[in-house]
């Protein structure tokens, strides 16, 4: 009886495992549509000094709204684009569509922003991202230090070869590089000594339980410490409440994005959060 209760539940399992396949293979061929039809969004978060609110440059979060399943978060696709190798088009959708958000807000009287793009690991080991980021700045008129890219510790693990290559010329044309999810890599931090690497970003893990968590609060303060010992900026994810503001302040980091400040939104939505807090300055 054990035996076929153990059959039956590794056909179960079995029958899980293809549904999840399929589940992904819908996925892909639906996201590859989406991408052709010209259907996923850029959203916009801000990003601000913690201290006085001045608004320092906005983040750039992928968003595709399904017909059928409504919005699909990136956690759930981005890997999915990973695996099917159409991460590369995808990456390189959302930075042309960044540069050409910028120039239509320059042309708009919001000149000057900056933007930070998320890029794939991945992407680096299969196309040539400084070649392509030196082109949409052109076609775009934008100056190079308007663009950030964020990258997670990942790519940091191959010092050698094209991605490294690639991150150095970045650097030599003014684009300034981003260490997503910093500290939930386990890599070497070795390489922020090797690399052009000018921010890290405190994961948002670190930040939700600051204030009850006194491991949570020494991790995150390690990471402050690093950054300012690197002469690196420190910019905190995911700050939700008024006290992890003032702890992140206190353990000495000034830059952050979260809900407290501002979600993330659409182009039109963030060029009026933008307009109104021109107007009314904090
Ligand atoms: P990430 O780059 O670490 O982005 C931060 C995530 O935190 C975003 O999730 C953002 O919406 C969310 N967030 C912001 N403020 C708060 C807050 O106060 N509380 C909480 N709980 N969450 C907050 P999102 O938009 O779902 O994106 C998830 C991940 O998907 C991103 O993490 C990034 O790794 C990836 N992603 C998004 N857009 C792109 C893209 O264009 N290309 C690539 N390769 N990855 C992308
Ligand atoms: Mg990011
Ligand atoms: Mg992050
Ligand atoms: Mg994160």
């Amino acid at each position: 009886e054990a035996k076929q209760a153990g059959r039956n539940c590794s056909r179960y399992f079995l029958a899980s495992m293809n549904q999840s396949l399929d589940e992904r293979l819908n996925l892909e061929s639906e996201l590859r549509q989406a991408l052709s039809a010209g259907q996923l969004q850029l959203h916009f978060q801000p990003k601000l000094a913690l201290a006085d609110a001045r608004v320092l440059g906005m983040e750039v979060l992928l968003r595709w709204p399904h017909p059928v399943r409504g919005w699909v978060p990136p956690d759930r696709f981005i890997p999915v684009a990973e695996e099917c190798g159409l991460i590369n088009a995808l990456d390189a959708w959302v930075l042309e569509a960044a540069c050409r958000q910028l120039r239509d807000w320059a042309e708009a009287g919001l000149p000057g922003l900056q933007l930070s793009v998320n890029v794939s690991a991945l992407r680096f080991v299969q196309d040539d991202v400084a070649a392509h980021v030196q082109q949409q700045l052109q076609r775009h008129g934008l100056q190079a230090s308007q663009l950030t890219l964020e990258i997670t510790e990942r790519l940091m693990l191959d010092e050698r070869g094209r991605p490294h290559e690639q991150l150095l010329a970045l650097d030599a044309m003014g684009v300034r590089l981003s260490v997503d999810d910093f500290g939930t890599g386990y890599s070497s931090l070795s390489y922020l000594k090797r690399l052009p690497v000018s921010e890290i970003k405190l994961d948002k893990s670190f930040v939700r339980d600051l204030d009850s968590d006194p491991d949570d609060r020494a991790l995150a303060s390690a990471v402050i410490s690093i950054g300012q010992a690197l002469d690196l900026s420190v910019v905190a994810e995911g700050v939700e409440t008024e006290a992890q503001r003032e702890t992140l302040l206190r353990l000495g980091c000034r830059i952050g994005q979260g809900w407290l400040f501002g979600r993330p939104m659409d182009a039109q939505a963030m060029a009026q959060w933008l307009r109104s807090r021109e107007r009314a300055p904090a």
